[in-house]
């Protein structure tokens, strides 16, 4: 299995090449998650649709660890295939350093990409060294602590709104969406065009985990100092700028085993990948890399914990009554009326849908399949007031949009926001939440308040009143 490595220059046909072959994993793992982010926005997610992409991104399972260890669950849109490839990427790490960003990590593939692609147009590559590139690297430690602690204290997803990775691969949920995420994504595209790996480098909380593990990786590149000839082209070739002479062993925690010094390096042997006693020629060292992966992922299968998406619809919330807040973008109008009991007659004629929209379409899909403007969030109005015995609405006027206040627009405060998250969202303090609405000092503000506002006899409504109350005190 383990192979001595000849000589870097002798194997001269360049398909032979570290290079080749890392672009070729690499590609292949950007396409397929490519094909993954196309096919969710295609099909839809839910029990139904495809995974998006959050189900295979291990940071989903690092930032629901403190959930899945405190309560065995995990934040809202991840699923348990986010822990399990966290737990895949932790002991590649520890094995094989930060192979997975060299190698698998189909955002560093598209920075690397960006980078060759604007050294060939600009010429000359502006990939600084020098005190402050040093010094911004540790900026990503402090995007970790900050993305980890408000993950903790609000006990939702709050990366997801900044998180470039995910606003690449959400092809056409449209901007709105997500404007910090894409602002940032623009950020990142520009500055890869210039700086290597410009996100890795600066700002990857992922990265900056890796990191730290990949000290402890027991596999290395290593020099063997007796036969270099100090000519440092492998610095020059490194993305991270890393230290080779005056070391024979790399543990610089930006070295993500790219393997360029290897490839670069003209003195056959000098440079190799090491564990405690072996050299790796680069197919065996991808080959373990891969096999890791998957084998990790085939092992959660066969003990039937892969799970990329929700398994089943559900029309209530934790303690067993139905809640419109559950309501998710990719049910059918079929599945609301029989899921809540609403008539469909009643449920279209509010919302102002068109009788040729066909009941099958996902709520996501209405307004772009029959081009209408609607807002999925007018059904969440409509059901609420339904489930709450309210008499029909009257009749839209002009067609397509309902008669609800504020339509059209996303509410700020949502049945499956935490307390913390409200908090964190509109500015308004947690304790004017309680002596507003009178809540017992217990409530844990880190759980969806779907989950327990109705047990103290509050609904979403009033959390909005007391978001309204506040704002106008304050004027
Ligand atoms: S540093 Fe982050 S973005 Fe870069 S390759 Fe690693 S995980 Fe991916
Ligand atoms: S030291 Fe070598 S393997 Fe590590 S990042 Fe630099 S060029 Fe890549």
């Amino acid at each position: 299995m383990l192979v001595q490595i000849k000589s870097n220059r002798s194997r001269n046909a360049w398909w032979r090449s570290p290079l080749v072959l890392r672009h070729a994993v690499m590609l292949f793992f950007f396409i397929f998650l490519l094909h993954v982010a196309y096919d969710h926005q295609v099909k839809g997610g839910g029990p139904r649709g495809t995974p998006s992409v959050e189900a295979y991104c291990p940071f989903g399972g690092l930032e629901s660890l403190y959930h899945f260890l405190t309560t065995g669950g995990f934040i809202r849109r991840i699923e348990p295939s986010a822990m399990v490839l966290l737990a895949a990427v932790v002991g590649m790490t520890l094995l094989f350093s930060r192979g997975f960003c060299g190698w698998v990590c189909p955002f560093g593939s598209l920075q690397e990409w960006l980078g060759l692609l604007g050294r060939k147009a600009l010429r000359k590559r502006y990939n600084p060294t020098g005190a402050w590139d040093r010094g911004l690297r540790y900026l990503k430690y402090v995007v970790l602590a900050v993305v980890i602690g408000l993950t903790w204290w609000t006990g939702a997803l709050v990366f997801r709104d900044y998180d470039p990775f995910l606003a690449f691969f959400h092809l056409g949920a449209g901007i709105d969406e997500l404007p910090w995420a894409y602002a940032i994504l623009g950020v990142v595209l520009t500055g890869s065009l210039v700086i290597e790996r410009f996100f890795c480098k600066y700002a990857c909380p992922l990265g900056a985990v890796l990191g730290i593990l990949g000290r402890l990786g027991i596999t290395r590149i290593q020099r063997d100092a007796a036969n270099c000839k100090g000519c440092n082209l492998c610095r020059v070739k490194c993305h991270a700028h890393v230290e080779f002479l005056p070391v024979t062993e790399i543990r610089d925690p930006e070295c993500n085993h790219c393997l360029d010094c290897v490839a670069h390096c003209p003195k056959p042997n000098v440079l190799s990948v090491r564990g405690p006693k072996w050299r790796f020629s680069h197919p065996v060292y991808a080959t373990l890399l891969i096999a890791g992966l998957f084998g990790t992922i085939w092992t959660s299968k066969l003990a039937g914990k892969w799970q990329t998406r929700p398994e089943r619809v559900s029309y209530t919330n934790a303690a067993g009554k139905p809640d419109a807040e559950s309501i998710r973008g990719w049910m059918t109008l079929a599945e609301i009326g029989s899921g809540y009991g609403i008539p469909l007659e009643r449920l279209y004629r509010e919302a102002g849908i068109p009788n040729r929209v066909a009941p099958a379409t996902r709520l996501n899909r209405i307004g772009p399949e029959y081009n209408i403007e609607f807002e999925p969030e007018t059904v969440r109005g409509i059901v609420q007031a339904f489930l709450a015995g309210k008499p029909e609405a009257p009749q839209p006027h002009g067609g397509g949009k309902p008669p609800h206040a504020g339509e059209g627009e996303e509410p700020e405060v949502r049945g499956f926001m935490t307390l913390n998250e409200i908090v964190l969202k509109t500015g308004v303090p947690r304790e004017f939440f309680v002596r507003a609405l009178q809540l017992p000092a217990g409530i844990d503000p880190r759980k969806p308040v779907r989950e327990w506002m109705h047990d103290h006899g509050r609904s979403i409504q009033d959390l909005r009143d007391a978001v309204a109350a506040y704002r106008k005190g304050k004027r």
